[in-house]
């Protein structure tokens, strides 16, 4: 079959906006000449191809777009799942976004030598500026925990760099959903040139996500609704609105509909809400405050469990509701629908 090249992708992803900037397409290409140009909703190119400019066949960047049409998850409901916990870490600290369980999964992963790094979006907590890392030691996993609801770089960026450049051998990644089913095109590839990537993920964790904000338009629209500088916000949440925590006020929560303008123009395509090609997805949907919902969905990411409860890293506890999460994965997934969607599960 003939492979596709960046021109492919730029004609069927970039130019229709639907180019979530997961950023696959970079972490694979290997010319490394594709990029990400602050500002722009999709990457990039240096202008040289294997494919175009030399006819050697490529099609790594293609091949692992989750946005091309024909691979696209449009799925109706939260997917298929062995099993479905409250989790929470057996550890305290402020830092988690709902129970800690996801770095409590990556600290016991990492300490057991399960894993030897972690991809994941950390951030300059001063400028609240997303930045996609990668995390060898427990001390950093714990110092990260929380969520990034804002991004301007590609996500997988620093996949490369454990791959390639640092040649680990067992690495877990936690992404949103867009990101995690590049991870699992990736898995799934038999392209000689993505297999690296392919061996070397061990473990997918993904978040339940609604939608992502736009770095720069998000700084700007906490100016301008609440004349809050980005280091005055102490802590943010999505819970039926965007919720700003500030030192010396009350909680303010932010209708999401009044923040449209700074969500990613990929986000409006989107329909997976649980990150259904994860090994593990996870949310604070389902679950009481203070814990982490977690859909179990392959016998990798049930082992990883297991051996975090089993250590007494994280403490599982029966009380999930999934009709809200079903329920929001439905409308999310019916919002974003297009004409010529076909449903997947
Ligand atoms: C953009 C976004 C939107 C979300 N929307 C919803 C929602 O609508 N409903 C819902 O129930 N849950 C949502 N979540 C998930 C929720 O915020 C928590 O991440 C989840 O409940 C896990 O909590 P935890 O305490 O176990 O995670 P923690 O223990 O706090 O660990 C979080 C881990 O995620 C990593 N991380 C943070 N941001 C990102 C990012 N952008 N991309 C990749 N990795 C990241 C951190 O580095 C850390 O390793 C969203 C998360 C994100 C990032
Ligand atoms: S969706 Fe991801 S892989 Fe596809 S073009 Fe955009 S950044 Fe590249
Ligand atoms: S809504 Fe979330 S998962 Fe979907 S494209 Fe946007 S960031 Fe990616």
């Amino acid at each position: 079959m003939e492979k596709k090249s960046y021109k492919n992708l730029e004609e069927r992803v970039w130019n229709t906006d639907a180019c979530s900037g997961c950023g696959a397409c970079i972490a694979v290409c290997p010319a490394d000449a594709l990029y990400y140009r602050e500002g722009d909703s999709h990457p990039v190119s240096f202008g040289y191809c294997k494919q175009e400019t030399d006819n050697v066949p490529c099609g790594a960047c293609y091949e692992v777009c989750p946005r091309v049409p024909e691979k696209s998850v449009t799925v109706d409901a939260i997917g298929d799942y062995l099993s479905l916990f409250g989790a929470k870490s057996t550890k305290d600290s402020p830092l988690y976004q709902s129970g800690g369980a996801v770095t409590a999964i990556l600290a016991h992963g990492l300490e057991n030598n399960l894993i030897d790094a972690v991809v994941t979006v950390t951030e300059d907590r001063w400028l609240k500026k997303p930045e996609s890392t990668l995390i060898t030691s427990t001390g950093e996993i714990l110092s990260y925990a929380g969520s990034r609801y804002s991004w301007y770089t590609p996500v997988l960026s620093a996949l490369k760099t454990a791959v390639l450049e640092r040649k680990y051998r067992a690495v877990a990644v936690v992404g949103v959903p867009c990101a995690v089913s590049a991870l699992r095109l990736m898995k799934e590839s038999d392209n000689d040139l993505i297999q690296p990537y392919a061996r070397a993920i061990r473990l997918i964790i993904g978040l339940f996500c609604t939608e992502i904000f736009d770095y720069h338009l998000f700084i700007e629209g906490m100016k301008e609704k609440m004349q809050a500088e980005p280091w005055d916000i102490t802590r943010m949440d999505i819970k039926g609105g965007l919720i700003i925590e500030r030192e010396g006020f009350i909680p303010e929560k932010i209708d999401l509909s009044s923040l449209s303008f700074c969500v990613r123009k990929g986000c409006h395509i989107c329909r997976d809400f649980t990150a259904i090609d994860a090994d593990i997805s996870a949310g604070s949907m389902g679950t009481p405050d203070g814990y982490t919902t977690l859909i179990v969905r392959t016998p990798v990411g049930k082992g990883f469990l297991d051996s975090a409860v089993r250590a007494g890293s994280v403490i599982l506890a029966d009380n999930v509701s999934p009709d809200p999460i079903i329920s929001h994965a439905k409308k999310k997934s019916e919002m974003n629908r297009l004409p010529q969607d076909t449903t997947r599960a």
